[in-house]
């Protein structure tokens, strides 16, 4: 009826596409269940009584009438009632939010036992070692995660009755010892707690699903929300699921396994098993696990059933699947399964293994991968040399190279990082709370766990280098060191190389070589030949695709020629941006100080004859790297300043000077430039359009060099495209001014050296009142470029210069954005200035010309807008260009 919310849908119920109600678990435990696939029977509680929870602080008061009545059915279905003395039902509640966060909120498992129940659980098992395991696991995970006590209070109280047993092994313990420990734990919960551990069911069930929902807000997932840019409202699910368990001897066990390696997309078997295990043992990475292929051996029907069903989900998702599985006593039950995670290079292999295998289209697969997976497979490799010692090889758990000095926790981590070092982060295993140290390091090495415990997914997840289960070394973290099985003891603050490629560790410094992906780029590896690898290949053939599709043209930002060459072979078809305020810098900086410190027209003509043919050899030397494409030069745009000395240092040299009697007529003239020059807002000062129009003829100089230098092209066969861009202009008149200025000297060029010169002349939209203004300037303007970078400073009134250091951190704890704008284009603001002045400036001029060159334009997110918005181009720095080719190639699809 009206008004009643849904908050409870069976297993059965749901389906795939609904991961925002049910969460990916829930969403995949129905779809699942709909293959007819051997889920255990549950049901799952909304992300929207989650949401509802968070808001109100409670449940809403519907939601334990619906659990009952779901309950109810479920134990109909099972023929069995939750914690019944005599033979119980017993549930899993498990967080699965929208978006995956592994490891990130709580689980609880074995609900259901109470001091009756375990009885039952023993007899209808015939194992009461099992049933009192099983039920010291509930009081443990039950004590942590929903009565918040720590867990060292119970690992230690279990690692006591360990030695008194004279073992390290939980499998030595018996029934009656593991009687004992839950009688420990009780104890534990009584003292933490002030009262008894819950005995009735319901209770704990309840109890269990509220501490899933406060696991939403706690810190560990609060970090990792933010980095993943999760919304933090989203809120998660709660799955209720009878248990299965792989803890009841050598014909159960548990495993994780991967339809394809997602480390490098090969075909294949992939994956964990352990035996006589429950649930977390794996992902955990607590004991250490067989490779999958040996169940084949251990038990052959249930390996051949896990196969058949690994192959139906691939074929159904039609991508690469991971899945969680158990065994009891030889039945298969499957506990999850999801799209899993893969590295950059997994991502592009198996997309186009999948077109080859006819289970998608190449539209698909360009949107199967993204540019931030690209600019990854562009970082350097180890190469051999160098004098670092191989000390051990781990799992290769996550590609890349690291470098950096060892730490042994995630305080560590994040400290010396702090303070600018480089660090490779060692533990035994990781866990969720290791996350931030995760974050602050090149890498990860772990000497337990295989390629799916915690590091190794986490670590995947963030595109961050991760060597696992590198058994041989003895990690001590309290003693701040590990040993090597040589004998080698490597201590904080020595510097450790890991491959994440081949899970090889070094002591010292390894060399580093660039991507085969950027050979390839580089011309240097042919995609047809045999040098190509699968993921050669991959890469060429989505790009290939990707510039297919794509409207938005791509340029670079570059200034020398090696840099347009580079961005050439990159892909870019022309330079947005050609910054020339680096040209006169090292030798030249004498001439521009010449320039500024002029004291009359043939002084400043002097300096400006002199910077003149220097200009123009850097513009040759450009417009042949880009022969035949456009070359966006922008006019001098820094504070004049710049050139100069520092204000400070300069005026204690003066006085130093003076003091010694030696002061000199030249310094003193400096000094006195300097002080007249000097700005309390550089950045909204004497810099840009405004420059063009205080100092006479340096605009000029600059134009003349740049048509000087296309005509010699022209002469040489050459096709020289320039064009002209002004800077930081806030109204048509700067522009006007400039305009003439610069059509007049293009003219006399012209008719001095007999050659037509054709150049562009056009605008920066970086002032806000430029952008609305933009009708007005396009009267002026034949091209428009957006800087980005000033625009968002202008915008948002942030300097660029100092407040990303200064406190954006408090910003993006505070969650006023989740990235910052500077890196990734703030829509609603900046983007709607951009949008106005696109608007405005095409409905004065139809044909004008329009791109970007602000960093945004090699960022993914602000490809799309700025495809969205109906941009001509994006120019980005070299490196970026491939990434803004895909982008720009996923924005058309
Ligand atoms: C910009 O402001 O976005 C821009 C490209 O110019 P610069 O970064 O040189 O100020
Ligand atoms: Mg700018």
């Amino acid at each position: 009826g009206t008004g009643t919310t849904t908050w409870v849908y069976d297993f059965s119920q749901g389906n795939r596409d609904q991961k925002d109600l049910l969460g990916g678990k829930g969403a995949n435990l129905a779809e699942m269940t709909n293959l007819g696939l051997p889920v255990p029977p549950g049901f799952t509680i909304t992300t929207d009584a989650c949401r509802f929870y968070l808001e109100h602080g409670s449940t809403p008061p519907d939601l334990a009438d619906q659990v009952t009545e779901h309950l109810t059915a479920l134990e109909k279905a099972m023929g069995k009632t939750l914690g019944d003395p005599s033979d119980p039902l017993l549930v899993s509640v498990r967080s699965g939010a929208a978006a995956s966060m592994p490891g990130m909120m709580e689980t609880v498992l074995n609900v259901g036992l109470n001091d009756e129940s375990v009885q039952g659980l023993a007899a209808q098992s015939g194992s009461d070692r099992f049933a009192w395991d099983s039920y010291r696991r509930l009081i443990q995970m039950f004590g942590k995660t929903v009565l918040d006590i720590d867990g060292e209070a119970f690992e230690e109280a279990l690692d006591d009755a360990k030695r008194e047993q004279g073992t390290d092994l939980d499998l030595d313990l018996d029934a009656d010892h593991l009687r004992d420990v839950v009688g420990r734990f009780k104890e534990i919960v009584r003292a933490h707690t002030g009262r008894d551990f819950p005995q009735d069911p319901r209770e704990q069930m309840d109890l269990a699903i509220n501490a899933v929902f406060d696991s939403w807000n706690s810190p560990r997932a609060i970090l990792y929300r933010r980095r993943e840019r999760i919304p933090p409202d989203a809120g998660t699910a709660v799955n209720v699921c009878s248990m299965v368990f792989g803890n009841l001897g050598a014909d159960s066990g548990t495993g994780v396994a991967f339809t394809r390696d997602p480390g490098s997309g090969a075909q294949g078997l992939y994956g964990d098993y352990l035996q006589n295990a429950q649930g977390e043992d794996v992902v955990a990475g607590i004991r250490n696990t067989v490779p999958l292929a040996d169940l084949e051996r251990i038990d052959r029907g249930a390996y051949d059933e896990l196969l058949a069903t690994m192959a139906r989900l691939e074929s159904h998702y039609r991508d690469l699947c991971d899945i969680e599985f158990t065994v009891e006593r030889g039945k298969l039950w499957m506990l999850q399964t999801r799209v899993g995670k893969r590295t950059a290079a997994a991502a592009f292999v198996i997309a186009t293994q999948l077109v080859d295998e006819g289970l998608i289209d190449m539209d698909e697969a360009v949107r199967r991968v993204s540019g931030d997976q690209l600019a990854q497979l562009m970082f350097p490799r180890f190469v051999s040399g160098g004098d670092a010692t191989q000390l051990t090889q781990g799992m290769n758990a996550s590609p890349g190279a690291a470098v950096g000095r060892a730490v042994f926790s995630s305080e560590a981590a994040v400290e010396w990082a702090q303070r600018g070092e480089k660090v490779v982060l060692v533990r035994r295993e990781t866990n969720p709370d290791d996350l931030s140290g995760m974050i602050a390091a090149e890498g990860v090495l772990t000497s337990r766990g295989g390629k799916t415990s915690h590091a190794a997914v986490v670590a995947r997840g963030m595109g961050k280098t991760c060597v696992c289960g590198a058994e041989e070394l003895q990690v001590d973290t309290k003693a701040k060191r590990f040993t090597a099985p040589d004998g080698t003891v490597v201590s904080e603050g020595d510097v450790v190389s890991i491959d994440g490629s081949t899970g090889r560790v070094w002591l010292g410094e390894v060399p580093v070589e660039d991507s085969a992906v950027v050979r390839y780029f580089e011309g240097e590896i042919d995609p047809e030949s045999a040098d190509a690898d699968d993921l050669v290949r991959s890469v060429h053939r989505i790009l290939t695709h990707a510039d297919a599709q794509r409207r938005l043209d791509v340029r670079t930002n570059a200034d020398t020629p090696e840099d347009s060459a580079r961005a050439r072979r990159f892909g870019a078809r022309g330079i947005g941006l050609c910054r020339t305020e680096h040209m006169f810098l090292g030798d030249r900086r004498q001439l521009v100080e010449k320039l500024i410190l002029a004291e009359g027209d043939a002084d400043r003509q002097a300096a400006l004859d002199a910077l003149e043919p220097l200009q123009k050899q850097d513009f040759l030397e450009i417009f042949e790297a880009m022969d035949g494409l456009p070359v966006t030069v922008r006019l001098l745009d820094p504070p004049l300043h710049e050139f100069l000395p520092d204000l400070t240092e300069l005026s204690v040299r003066v006085a130093v000077a003076e003091a010694q009697g030696e002061s000199d007529e030249g310094t003193l003239r400096l000094l006195a430039a300097v002080r007249r020059m000097h700005e309390s807002n550089p950045m909204l000062g004497l810099r840009g359009v405004r420059l063009g129009l205080v100092v006479p003829g340096l605009f000029a100089m600059q134009v003349r060099a740049i048509a000087e230098a296309a005509c010699e092209r022209r002469a040489a066969g050459g096709d020289p495209r320039p064009e002209i861009m002004i800077p930081l202009v806030g109204a048509v008149q700067e522009l006007e001014a400039i305009r003439e200025e610069s059509e007049r000297v293009l003219a006399d060029v012209s008719a001095a050296k007999g050659v037509e010169v054709d150049a562009l002349i056009g605008t920066m939209i970086e002032v806000p009142r430029a952008a609305l203004t933009a009708d007005q300037i396009a009267q002026s303007a034949e091209f428009f470029s957006f800087g980005t970078n000033d625009l968002t400073q202008m915008t948002w009134g942030f300097s660029r210069d100092d407040v990303e250091a200064a406190f954006f951190h408090a910003y993006l704890d505070k969650g006023i954005f989740g990235v910052s704008p500077f890196e990734s284009l703030d829509r609603p603001g900046v983007g709607r200035l951009v949008e106005i002045a696109v608007e405005r400036g095409r409905s004065a001029r139809p044909g004008l010309k329009l791109g970007v060159c602000g960093e945004h334009g090699g960022d993914p997110e602000s490809v799309h807008f700025f495809h969205e918005v109906g941009l001509d181009y994006v120019s980005c720095s070299p490196f970026r260009v491939p990434v803004a080719r895909l982008e720009a190639g996923r924005a058309a699809l």
